[in-house]
C-alpha cells in the first residue's frame, strides 16, 4: 500500500494557520495525507490585535490560540521549531 502523503507548512501565522486548518479537515481527517505544521513558537496571535497587547489590555496567556491544542481538534500535527534551511 502506498504511502500516505506528508504535507508540510512552514509558519502557522494568518497564512499557514488557515491552510493547515483546510488541508486537516479535507485530507487529515479522512486519512488522505498527514498534514504537519511547524512555527518557531508555541502559540498564534492574530497581528491586528496586537496594539490591544501593547497598550496592556489584553492578557496574551488567554487570548493567544495554542497551536498543539488546535491541531489535535482540526487533524493535523504541530511541531515546535525553525525552519533554518531547504535542501532543494
Ligand atoms: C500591527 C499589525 C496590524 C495588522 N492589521 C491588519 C488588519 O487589520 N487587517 C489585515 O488584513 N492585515 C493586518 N495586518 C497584516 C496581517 O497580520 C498579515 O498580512 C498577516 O499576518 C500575514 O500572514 P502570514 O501568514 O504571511 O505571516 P504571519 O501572520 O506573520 O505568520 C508568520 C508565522 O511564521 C512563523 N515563522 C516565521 N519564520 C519561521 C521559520 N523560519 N520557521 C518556523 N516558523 C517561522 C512565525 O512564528 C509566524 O507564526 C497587520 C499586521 C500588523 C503587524
Amino acid at each position: 500500500m502506498a504511502e500516505k502523503p506528508k504535507i508540510l507548512i512552514v509558519g502557522g501565522g494568518a497564512a499557514g494557520l488557515e491552510l493547515a486548518t483546510r488541508l486537516g479537515k479535507l485530507l487529515g481527517k479522512k486519512g488522505l495525507a498527514q498534514i504537519n505544521l511547524i512555527d518557531a513558537k508555541r502559540t498564534h496571535l492574530w497581528k491586528p490585535l496586537l496594539h490591544e497587547v501593547a497598550s496592556g489590555s489584553m492578557d496574551t496567556g488567554r487570548e493567544a490560540l495554542s497551536y498543539r491544542a488546535h491541531s489535535t481538534e482540526h487533524n493535523y500535527y504541530f511541531h515546535l521549531g525553525t525552519l533554518a534551511s531547504l535542501n532543494a
